[in-house]
Order: C-alpha cells, then structure tokens, then sequence
C-alpha cells in the first residue's frame, strides 16, 4: 500500500514516550452479539514502561464534526499480563483516557464493548463494523505511523465485505492484513446473513457493489439497476480522468432498522438505505444519488480535501469553511452522475434541482447567515435541530454548494462555447495520474486558480459574492442561464415526494410554508409564511381543518380550494395541553417546484447530463 501523505502531520506530529511506535497494535472485534448492537474489542498496544494516554476516535473523516460515540464505549478494562491497570478519564478531554504503565511491561491490553444505539448501526440479520467505534490508540501519535492487524470474528453463517485486505478467512474468523490506522478507519466491514456481490467492471481495477440485507428478496436488483450501476463507473472516469483507489466497493446495507448511512472512503463507501431501496420507485432514485455522491467523494473530499480537514488524526479539531467544495461539489456531482448514468431520467435531474433552488431561494435563515457560516459551524449544524430549521439554516453548503456548482459549469460551458466545462475543472483538481490512495490538501486560492486554469475569470469574486456574503437570493443563475426557469405549478415535484416518502412528511413549504409529519404534527414553518402569519410554530399538532377532522387528504383539499375562496383557511392545533384556533390567509393553491424550458437560450442544463463516458469512445 502507498501510505498517505498528509502535510500537515508532519508538523503536528508528538512523540510518545511509552508507546513503541514500530510493532502494530492487533485489534480483534467479536461481532457475535452484533445483532443485540453490541461489539467486543480487544486491543493490544506495544508499550513502555511510564505514563501513557489512550485516545479514542473522535474526529471522524468525513463526519468533520466531534461525533465519535464516546457514550457507547462501555466496560473499558486495561490490563498487562492479566494483571489489572487502573485508568482516569481526562477531566476535560472526555475521549482521552491516562494509565500508568507498569516496569517491565511491553504490551498493554485494553478490552471494551461497543454499545451501538438500536437503530444506528446494525439490526437482527446485518450490521456495520466501523473501527473507529472498537479502537484506542497512543494519543499524540500520527495515524499513519501506528500500524494494526485487525481480525473479525462474524455471527456464525454471516458473511462480510470490506476494502481492507484480507490475509486468512476461516469459517467466520476473517484476519486482514495489517494496515496503517488512518487505513484501518477508512476501510470498514458490512456483515450480514443474507450477503450478494456483483462486479460493476470486467477490465481494470476491481469495482464491485456488496450487499447485505434484512431479507433475500431485498438483494434482488433490476437489470437496469445493475446496467446503471457499472456506467457510474465510467461515468466518473470519464469525469476525473483518473482514479486514486486500487479498487472500489460499494458496501451498501438494505434495513429499515439498521441505520442509514453514507459515509465516503477511498476505495469503498457505507450505504446504508432502507430494504426496498431497489424495488421501491422512490428509494431506487434516492439510492442512485447517494451512490453517486459517495463515490465522487473518492476524488473529491478523500483524494483532494481542504487543508481544514486533513487533519493527522482523530484528535485534532477539523476546520469546515470549504464544505461547500468537499460536500457542495460533491453535491452537484452526485446529481450529475446518476444522470449521465441512466440511473435518473433528465426529468429526475432536473426536478431535483428545481427542488434544491425552491428550497434555498426560501430559505428563510439566508436574510442573517452566508452560506460558509453553515460550514465553519458544522460542529453543531449536522445535528441542529428541526424546529425553526428554515430560520436557522441547516447543512446548506450541500445544497447551496451545488447550485453554485452549477453556476460555474453554466458560465464555463457559456464563455468557451460549449468547449469546456465544469468536467475541465474536476480534471485537472481531481485527475492526473492513476493513483493508490493518496490525500492532496488545498486551499481556497487552489480552487480560484484551477477555476483560471480552465476560464480565465474573476472566480474569487465569482465565490466569494456567493460563499462569503448575505444574499437575500439564491445562486439560480446556473438554470437561468442553463436554459430553464423556475416555476412553481400544482404537479408534485419528485424530489420532494422523495424526502416525504423518507421522513413520513408533508412538505408544504411553497404554499401555506409549513413542513408537517403525516400526523399533523408542524416540524418547521418559514418566518415568511401564511402560517407563520396566522400564529403556527413547529410543535403545534393540526387537529381540524375548517372544520372537519385532521387528515392530509383534508388539508390538500383545502389548499386546493383556498384558490376560489376567499375565507382563510381555519386550522384547530393541538398546542401543548391547549388548543387553539388559527387562520391561514392562503389562496395560491398547491404549489411545488419545476423547471421550465426557456427556449430563448440553449439548454446546457442538457448538455450537463450527457453521457461524457459514450461521447469519448
Ligand atoms: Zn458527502
């Protein structure tokens, strides 16, 4: 393997006394209780003799937030030729762990369980093994420097895939070979009972999709699925132009009750999606874009990440401010490939971003926050909570990212003519040579001048209009000049459909501006709304509608007729242990977004979504 470089590990990198840094730790997780959401570790650390203290992952890659799950590590013991070592929690760094390591002892073992919230990681028949939940190291020690051989003991008759490489399989006792930490945490295992993997490519590097799922049935794909699947991959390496993986594995999990999941890697991705993620017309469509998100990850965001990020280990605090490239780009990326892929309809694109432009434009809480704010603060933007969400603004570098994304393929393909493209920039960002995994930092000035590279223009200005600054509107110019319009019309928009298929909601952001559960419960509503006019705040429950008991058939009836009648709408809400009446001065009737055709321009939304890996054969 070529060990990864990281720059900025080199000048953070501490010396620790009583570790010995040469000989690999060996971690051995016993996954047999997986199915009650508990994982038995065993580590053993080659150590000398004096203080020493262990750390546990709490910065994890592509999570860039603190989210390692200190809580579910339970029945911590350290010991040294069986007898016992005490351990103190460090009293302000909850991770950190200080023991005394006694004369004479040169390997320190450490045993703990891992306690996973039901419903996160595993159910009955699967789980996902993500070392960074069953490890301690050396604190102060670079993550490339450690190196650990890792064994994997499955429920009997289970099977696994993983990236990590595998030395010795026997019955359900697997033994990989030994790997750098930084390696081990990016390569995690999927198990499960009921196990398929198919091939996605017949030459160069291995690709493959491995699945386990709740059910057998579920692990059945259409033939159209799978076709899809293996253009994904030429698709994107028409895009690149390179690839920096050995090989690639989807590791995707089918369970509605073991977690959803979509963390990238370099050579594989955790897609955890619910079991009818291949039949279900819905879920199909979110899948091909959570494929195609996480596997544009393995450019953009693990081969090129922000300096911020690049951190050389999971103790150093990780610095968000260019999520809207590392996620943003990616954003857009995984639209685009599902669509050059035949996995989405051009209609699917471009409903999905009518959705993504509705959304940002009412996007209440860009009146007081720049987009980068919502980076800088993804320590606490990813789990911020739902209610109000509209005012506060959420992971908006995701979304707004990729309209700005957008943005820039428009102008690019605009000024050369239909030349060149956004695909130019990802050339030469994220291409060059083919490479084992590799991480190349950059900064905001390596964007700007790629972006010059490929179109000379005034990107810094370009970016920082867009990225920097309070903008009362959303950057919708990539459709406006890419041929489109955004309308808004009574048709549902299937990308919204999508979400409320996902979240058991109903989105009526762009008519009475309220987003609501299926039981009447209000989760957000826009500070600009009719509702918010009349009174309403997430939390309230709709028990009537003008009058008559709450169902979402009533409620859309009476949006419906809200057009022809001029009396406000009359809502009864449950409003803690009151209830109260409001009046909604609504009368626009459904309303969802859509593009629509401008046909005074060229249509380089079109151009965008065709396959790049057909027109360079
Ligand atoms: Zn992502």
């Amino acid at each position: 393997m070529k060990p990864i470089v990281c720059l900025i590990a080199i000048l953070l990198f501490v010396t620790v006394s009583s570790v010995v840094a040469q000989s690999p730790m060996t971690l051995s997780v016993d996954a047999s209780d997986a199915a009650r959401n508990m994982l038995h570790s065993k580590i053993s650390i080659p150590v000398k003799p004096g203080p020493l203290t262990l750390f546990y992952p709490k910065w994890i890659p592509g999570e860039h937030s603190p989210t390692g799950p200190i809580n579910d590590l339970v029945g911590l013991k350290l010991s040294a030729g069986g007898k016992p070592i005490a351990w103190q929690r460090d009293d302000v760094e909850m991770f950190a762990f200080h023991c005394d390591i006694p004369q004479g002892v040169t390997v320190l073992d450490v045993t703990f369980d891992d306690v996973s919230q039901p419903e996160s990681i595993a159910s009955v028949k699967l789980a996902r093994i993500k070392w960074n939940r069953l490890l301690v190291y050396a604190q102060g020690m670079n993550s490339d420097a450690i190196t650990v051989k890792a064994s994997l003991k499955l429920p009997t008759g289970w099977r696994f895939a993983s990236a990590l490489p595998v030395v010795n399989e026997n019955k359900d006792d697997v033994q990989f070979k030994e790997a750098s930490l930084t390696q081990l945490v990016d390569s995690p295992a999927i198990i499960g009972t009921n196990f398929r993997k198919l091939p996605l490519s017949s030459t160069g590097p291995m690709h493959e999709i491995d699945i386990v799922a709740d059910t057998t049935a579920a692990l059945e794909m259409k033939p159209e699925t799978l076709t899809g699947l293996k253009a994904i991959v030429g698709e994107a390496y028409a895009l690149f132009g390179a690839r920096h993986y050995r090989s690639y594995q989807f590791l995707v999990t089918l369970s509605d009750h073991g977690g959803s999941e979509g963390l990238e890697h370099h050579e594989s991705s955790e897609d955890g999606v619910g079991e009818k993620a291949f039949s279900d017309e819905l879920e199909l469509l979110d899948f091909a874009e959570l494929i195609g998100h996480e596997y544009a990850h393995s450019w953009n965001g693990k081969y090129r990440r922000p300096v911020g990020l690049a951190t050389p280990d999971f103790e150093q605090p990780m610095r968000g401010e260019l999520l809207w490239v590392y996620e943003g780009l990616t954003q857009y990326l995984g639209k685009v490939l599902p669509a050059r892929s035949g996995l989405w309809s051009a209609e699917d694109f471009r409903e999905a971003l009518a959705a993504v432009a509705a959304e940002m434009e009412n996007q209440s809480g860009r009146q007081w926050r720049p987009v980068v704010d919502t980076a800088v603060a993804v320590q606490f933007t990813y789990p911020s909570p739902r209610a109000w969400m509209n005012y506060r603004r959420r992971v908006d570098y995701y979304d707004e990212g990729s309209l700005i994304w957008l943005d820039a393929d428009v102008l690019i393909r605009s000024r050369s003519n239909g030349k060149l493209s956004l695909d130019d920039f990802c050339h030469r960002f994220h291409g060059g040579q083919d490479t084992a995994p590799v991480l190349k930092p950059y900064t905001f000035d390596d964007i700007v001048s790629t972006l010059n590279e490929v179109t000379p223009y005034d990107w810094r200005d370009f970016l920082d209009a867009r990225v920097n600054r309070v903008n009362p509107h959303a950057p919708l110019a990539g459709i406006t000049n890419g041929g489109w319009k955004l309308v808004y019309t009574d048709k549902p928009n299937t990308e919204i459909r999508i979400a409320d298929h996902a979240r058991k909601s109903i989105d009526l952001s762009y008519s009475l501006g309220m987003l609501l559960k299926e039981d009447g419960t209000v989760m957000d509503v826009n500070p600009s709304s009719a509702a918010f006019k009349a009174g309403m705040a997430p939390g309230m429950k709709i028990l009537s509608v003008n009058g008559r008991m709450w169902s979402t058939e009533v409620l859309h009836a009476a949006i419906t007729s809200s057009k022809t009648i001029t009396a406000p709408i009359e809502v009864i809400v449950e409003n803690g242990s009151f209830n109260e009446t409001y009046k909604l001065n609504y009368h626009g009737g459904e309303r969802y977004p859509h593009l629509e055709r401008d046909n005074t321009k060229p249509d380089l939304i079109g151009e965008i979504i065709k396959s790049r890996a057909q027109q360079s054969k």
